[in-house]
């Protein structure tokens, strides 16, 4: 019995020196937020367009994009999401966007690092993708802010504060593309100047790429020059 209180202070000890844990296994670890194993498991993108970030099976020639790009050109000039939104990144998406499971976010967050350099270096200012304000009221947090933290921290670049969200659009899961693209139609709105070249819109998901078709023919309509869009995951086309 006299073990009892060292073997707590023993492990209250080790969670202060190891107080990560993989957000995918909870195995504990010294620093990050995913163990190698979990890490090398999750569903990385491999072969997508360039374009839009769709995933593809076979490489397209150099300088061409997908099918969905051809028939119908996004006003964006790159997309890309390093996940594809299968298990276990959806459910890890929707535990913090529906369950406030916020430590996911820091997680996949710290994914966009190196895309910055890799892939966005000549962005100018981030912009999360704006949550009505009634549905931020209810919900407390904007996900993809959340999302876009560790990235804000790291490249210093500014947030753009004055793009609202002024349709209060139905959640686009469960419509079809159609419909998506109706229930998006006019959804933004800049609010005096845009004072940015090249936005990067950072979002949670990608998934028939509306509200960032959308959000970004605002922001160019407003006097960006280019546009591009970073998420975490990918939908994978059916
Ligand atoms: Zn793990
Ligand atoms: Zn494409």
């Amino acid at each position: 019995m006299k073990g009892q209180p060292v073997i707590a202070a023993v492990s209250s000890l080790l969670r202060l020196l190891l107080p990560h844990s993989c957000v995918i296994c909870g195995l504990s670890l010294a620093e990050g937020h995913f163990c190698g194993a979990c890490r090398s498991d999750l569903p990385w993108t491999g072969i997508a367009c360039e374009r839009c970030g769709k995933p593809l099976a076979v490489p397209l020639p150099p300088g061409a994009y997908c099918s969905d790009c051809q028939l119908r050109p996004p006003p964006f000039e790159k997309a890309f999401a390093p996940l594809l939104y299968i298990f276990p990144v959806d459910g890890a998406l929707k535990a913090l966007k529906f369950r406030r499971q916020l430590f996911y976010a820091p997680a996949f967050g710290k994914l966009f690092l190196p895309l910055l350099e890799e892939i966005f270096a000549d962005v100018d200012a981030l912009l999360p993708v704006p949550l009505h304000p009634r549905r931020h009221a209810r919900r407390g947090f904007n996900q993809a802010a959340e999302l876009c933290r560790p990235l804000r921290r790291k490249s210093g670049l500014p947030v753009i504060g004055n793009v609202r969200r002024v349709r209060f659009t139905k959640p686009q899961s469960g419509l079809d593309a159609l419909e998506r693209r109706r229930n998006m139609k006019a959804a933004f709105a800049v609010r005096g100047s845009l004072y940015f070249r090249h936005p990067l819109v950072v979002d949670d998901v990608i998934t028939t790429g509306e509200t960032c078709r959308q959000l970004a023919g605002t922001l160019l309509a407003a006097g960006a020059e280019r546009v591009s869009v970073l998420a975490v995951a990918r939908a994978v086309p059916a």
